[in-house]
């Protein structure tokens, strides 16, 4: 089975590639050469999966899903939430917005967060969606250089590691992102099973 993941993160891209069974290839929109970004403005993390998912879908009608992530901060209200790509403003990289976070978590106490992300499956024209989420608290500085955006300043929940301390495979086993692609699996497993 064929699919295409629309996302042009290489890191997400390897993650998900690796949590994947045999049977099921993955083409990234650098495979299908669709350079577009995708403007994320919607308000909620599932509609933005949905439109990354759909844009996709649209041009090539091929079965395809995408996904959203949004790192929730308890003290900060849920922020930056569906914001977290540019909550340092409209150039930001993840530098910028982890300072930010940092700045706004300076002597807080409450330090509890979480990543959610949600999966936009679009197969044979209907959509699915699959949610991950990963419990855990906001470091006090950042630790770690390996994986990306916000993995630096994240501490899930029975670890005294962040995400960027941890290699792949063992963010793989309890990460939002992990979650959600495992519910994927086991839908388009059944899937496959039902029509061969
Ligand atoms: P998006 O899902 O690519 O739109 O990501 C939204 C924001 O969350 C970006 O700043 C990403 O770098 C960050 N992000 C997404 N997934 C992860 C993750 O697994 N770890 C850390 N940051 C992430």
């Amino acid at each position: 089975m064929e699919i295409i993941f629309a996302t042009h993160n290489k890191n997400k891209l390897i993650e998900v590639k690796n949590l994947l069974p045999q049977g099921i290839t993955i083409l990234s929109l650098e495979d299908i050469n669709h350079s577009n970004e995708v403007i994320e403005d919607k308000k909620t993390i599932l509609e933005n999966a949905v439109k990354k998912a759909s844009e996709i879908y649209k041009i090539t009608g091929k079965n395809c899903f995408a996904d959203d992530t949004g790192l929730e901060v308890e003290e900060l209200g849920g922020k930056p939430g569906v914001h977290s790509k540019r909550f340092a403003g409209k150039n930001a990289d993840s530098m910028k917005n982890i300072k930010k976070l940092l700045k706004l978590m300076k002597n807080k106490s409450n330090r509890k967060a979480r990543f959610v992300t949600v999966i936009s499956l679009i197969i044979d024209g209907k959509i699915k969606t699959f949610e991950g989420i990963c419990n855990g608290h906001i470091a006090k500085e950042k630790k770690g250089d390996k994986g990306f955006g916000y993995d630096s300043i994240f501490i899930p929940n029975g670890e005294k590691l962040t995400f960027a301390q941890m290699d792949m495979n063992k963010k793989n086993t309890i990460a939002h992102r992990a979650i959600a692609v495992k519910k994927l699996v086991f839908f388009l497993t059944e899937q496959f099973n039902a029509n061969s």
